[in-house]
């Protein structure tokens, strides 16, 4: 079995400054290719621990995975510190220089001693290229076990590990391509998901496993026969497509904007207790304009009435959080926003604001799908955060379903 570790370099992790996504990040995707992590752990930029750590990751690991600490600052020591636990002198790579003079260069800026120091990386280290940031990622071999170093910032991480090193790994390791989706399906009891799935047919070197999770039913498919992983997947989608929410990790934002994009329908929001919460979601995609038309964040009743023309009589008979105020806002959405999906939320989501009658957690939500009303009230628990998303989730799941 192959052992690996993760490092995540930075003495910011240890005041709480930054939180350590990389490590995560690459444990799921080591995981998802069939590598075991043993170790992870972040390390603060000292480089007395840091030689001390990596020593020992070279001797008990096959490969380990180093993020941050590569940029041109003094407090960035992950190359000077994997050469001193290789027993490697640092020297200046003519590639990596050029890489970042013409980087800043492109960027229009004058290049500094301290970013020759990023050029100085361990003899004999192979290169990582990094197309969105000056520094370079490498990789050190000790008597057969890897030191893989990357950049702290995930998005110049993601694509490196992605493009070279899930390569890297699998030629070094001899590691069998591996296909593995998670298909969501919501609306359906699981024993309906089990039957369809045993008429199709599960093959002899495909694994198949249920599981529910926040009211969804998640079925992992992983094998390492593309030809059979592409029908199963096909098939079992079209047999349930009803059900079908989306693949993966995708946000409620992904799910519902590829799934109003495909049927071409516009969508837009009147928010009172999620305050931007829905347009967010689906502005957070790229291309969502492809499908949100807007909203209004009618927070005030002021708002309420002005924008959206819900009645100051509803208003004062109803209250602001009601299912009459609900359908006057979703009545003003359509009006002013014209789309194929209108959907108003008013509620108290507290932790002030509530009463006997109205207590936090009051939600009202109105969906209208092409002129097809539902208005529902809700009594969500938790605080503020998951009131509000929940008010959010129950809406997109709605739409989605
Ligand atoms: P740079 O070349 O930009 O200096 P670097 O490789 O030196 O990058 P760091 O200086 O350690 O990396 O971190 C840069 C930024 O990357 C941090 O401020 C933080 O926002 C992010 N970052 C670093 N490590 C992590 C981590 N483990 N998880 C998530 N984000 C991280
Ligand atoms: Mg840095």
């Amino acid at each position: 079995m192959i052992r690996s570790a993760i490092i995540a370099v930075g003495s910011e992790i240890f005041i709480g400054s930054i939180v350590d996504t990389n490590s995560a990040y690459l444990a799921k995707r080591l995981n998802q290719i069939g590598v075991t992590v043993d170790l992870i752990t972040p390390l603060p930029d000292d480089i007395g621990r840091m030689v001390e750590t990596f020593k020992k990751c070279f001797s008990e690991y096959d490969f380990f995975i180093t993020t941050g600490g590569l940029g041109p600052t003094f407090d960035d020591l992950t190359a000077e510190a994997i050469a001193k636990a290789a027993g490697v002198k640092l020297q200046f790579n003519d590639t990596a220089y050029k890489h970042i003079e013409d980087l800043l260069t492109k960027r229009g800026v004058s290049i500094k001693e301290s970013h020759k120091r990023q050029a100085l990386l361990p003899e004999g280290a192979l290169l990582l290229p990094n197309s969105k940031g000056t520094a370079m990622g490498f990789i050190c071999d000790k008597n057969g076990s890897y030191s893989i170093s990357l950049p702290g910032i995930p998005y110049e991480m993601k694509p490196m590990f992605e493009d070279y090193v899930i390569p890297f790994i699998r030629k070094h390791f001899n590691l069998p391509e591996i296909f593995m989706e998670d298909i969501r399906f919501a609306g359906l009891p699981e024993s309906d998901v089990d039957e369809v799935i045993r008429e199709i047919g599960v093959p002899s070197n495909l694994e198949c496993i249920i599981n529910v999770s926040k009211g969804e039913i998640i079925v992992r498919v992983r094998t390492t026969d593309r030809k059979v992983f592409d029908p199963f997947v096909t098939n079992l989608i079209e047999k349930l497509n009803r059900f079908y929410i989306g693949k993966g990790d995708e946000s409620m934002g992904e799910i519902l904007f590829r799934m109003l994009n495909e049927r071409k329908k516009s969508i837009s929001f009147a928010e009172s207790c999620t305050g931007g919460l829905l347009s967010k979601m689906i502005t957070d995609i790229p291309g969502s304009s492809k499908v949100f038309v807007g909203s209004v964040v009618s927070y005030s009743n002021d708002v309420k009435m002005g924008l959206l023309g819900v009645s100051e009589e509803t208003l004062k008979s109803f209250g602001a959080v009601s299912k009459e105020t609900a359908m006057e806002m979703i009545k003003g959405c359509k009006k002013l926003f014209n789309t194929d999906i209108a959907v108003a939320v008013t509620g108290i989501a507290g932790p002030d604001g509530g009463t006997s009658e109205k207590p936090v957690g009051l939600v009202y939500t109105a969906i209208d799908i092409e002129g097809e009303l539902e208005v529902k009230e809700h009594l969500f628990s938790g605080d503020r955060d998951a009131i509000r998303e929940r008010s959010a989730k129950y809406v997109f799941d709605s739409i989605i379903k």
